[in-house]
């Protein structure tokens, strides 16, 4: 078998990302109840067809009246609660007892808040009056009709779904999710909670991945083991080529005899690249394959932390942009490095602890040796601080780009 020099090709990340782009494309739609919408994209423009509130709105508990009446003391004429609408209008003289959300009656042009009235035999003592206008919320304030409430585009938040809900919807048109097939591959590995033989490791990149996936909104479809036999392999990405959108391997895309997904990969997808300037997570293969070619399949090192951090860099996003996302990646801040730093001839990144420091800036620290087999350097992490490759060492207080990897204190 030939393989293209092009190929291995080494890679900036940046140029890797943006052939990753090139062949991800937005997953078709499907139409999904509210309750099930949470932190996906709405793929559709939806306008207001009515004007909320529809009806001007007390937003105090109190007394609707007029505002430029001066009787001191006012009968009471009825309760206007939310949720009805009753017959009676407000003169002068006259209140109506109101409660938030409930409508204005007519002829009533303010509302007094219930902690400025007193109830005496005779009606109702107004303190200090409101102007006219006040504790209302005016026909069309929240929303107007013909306003474009939420942007194809926009991430189903709390705020957005419930927006939808406001103007009566019960669904949303958003893409459907990604079916993500994943594969650990390696004679050596055996699943957990079983004996180990001599030379064997228990697979913990799976379970990983398989974490790592659960918040993004896909649908894990397989998840499984294979041995190092070309057979093995060659029938799972068969498979799971034609039922997923996203296939993830890991192991066997390094220089070794027994590194066979490499191969499987040139004989079964189109591969675009497969070495990227990156540390850890150098052999790190992208391709292409599938009935229409829209099958992306990216190849990680079997190194737990370099597949980690390859999926990190680069799965996630594209995991997301199948789904709509406009910013698929995760946000970037400028961290202060609080010890030196020795670069090396690729992007290093290196898992790092922030705190925010006295005069407010982020922080990292290194999460200890940061070797690609060691795990625990993820322990902790809270970005990925990236380094970039130069002559001089970086000098504590040097500041560098850092991919936020969750929430930071
Ligand atoms: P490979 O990329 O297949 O050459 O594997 C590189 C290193 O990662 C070797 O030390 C493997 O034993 C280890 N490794 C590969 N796959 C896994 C896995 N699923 N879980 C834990 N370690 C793994
Ligand atoms: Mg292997």
């Amino acid at each position: 078998m030939s393989i293209p020099d092009a190929l291995d090709r080494l890679l900036d990340p940046v140029e890797a990302t943006t052939i990753i782009r090139t062949h991800t494309t937005v997953l078709p739609t499907e139409r999904v109840r509210l309750a099930e919408l949470a932190g996906r994209v709405l793929m559709e423009d939806v306008i207001s067809d009515a004007d909320q509130p529809p009806f001007p709105a007390a937003t105090m508990d109190g007394y609707a009246v007029i505002a430029a009446d001066t009787i001191p003391v006012r009968r009471i004429v009825g309760d206007q609660f939310a949720g009805t609408i009753e017959a009676f209008h407000v003169e002068r003289g006259t209140a109506a007892y109101i409660t938030t959300g409930a409508p204005l009656p007519p002829g009533a042009d303010t509302v007094v808040p219930i902690e400025r009235t007193t109830e005496t035999a005779a009606g109702v003592r107004i303190g200090e009056m409101p102007r006219a206008g006040q504790n209302i919320r005016p026909v069309g304030s929240d929303l107007t009709r013909g306003d474009r409430v939420l942007a194809a585009g926009t991430v189903l938040t709390p705020a957005a779904v419930g927006l939808l809900a406001s103007l009566g919807k019960t669904d949303g048109l958003t893409t459907r999710r990604p079916r993500v097939s994943v594969l650990a591959t390696g004679d050596e590995l055996v699943e957990p909670g079983q004996p180990l033989g001599p030379g064997q490791i228990h697979d913990s990149n799976r379970f990983a991945l398989v974490t790592a996936l659960a918040p993004l909104g896909v649908t894990v479809s397989y998840a499984g083991l294979a041995p190092d036999t070309d057979d093995a392999q060659r029938a799972f990405l068969i498979e799971r080529i034609a039922d997923s959108d996203v296939v993830i391997t890991s192991g066997g895309v390094s220089m070794g005899r027994k590194d066979l997904i490499k191969g499987l990969l040139i004989e079964l997808a189109t591969v675009h690249f497969r070495q990227v300037r990156m540390r850890p997570g150098k052999p790190f293969t992208f391709a292409t394959a599938g009935p229409t070619g829209k099958t992306l399949l990216f190849g990680l090192p079997g190194n737990p932390v370099s597949g980690l951090v390859g999926f990190e860099v680069f799965v996630r996003p594209a995991l997301l942009a199948m789904q709509g996302y406009q910013q698929s990646d995760r946000p970037h801040a400028r961290v202060r490095l609080i010890h030196d730093v020795t670069p090396i001839d690729r992007i290093d990144y290196m898992r790092v602890a922030l705190r925010r420091a006295d005069d407010g800036v982020l922080e990292a620290a290194s999460t200890g040796p940061q070797q690609s087999s060691r795990l625990a350097s993820f322990i902790g992490a809270d970005a990925l601080a990236i380094i970039p490759s130069r002559d001089m060492p970086y000098a504590a207080g040097e500041m560098v780009d850092a991919l936020l990897l969750g929430l930071v204190a």
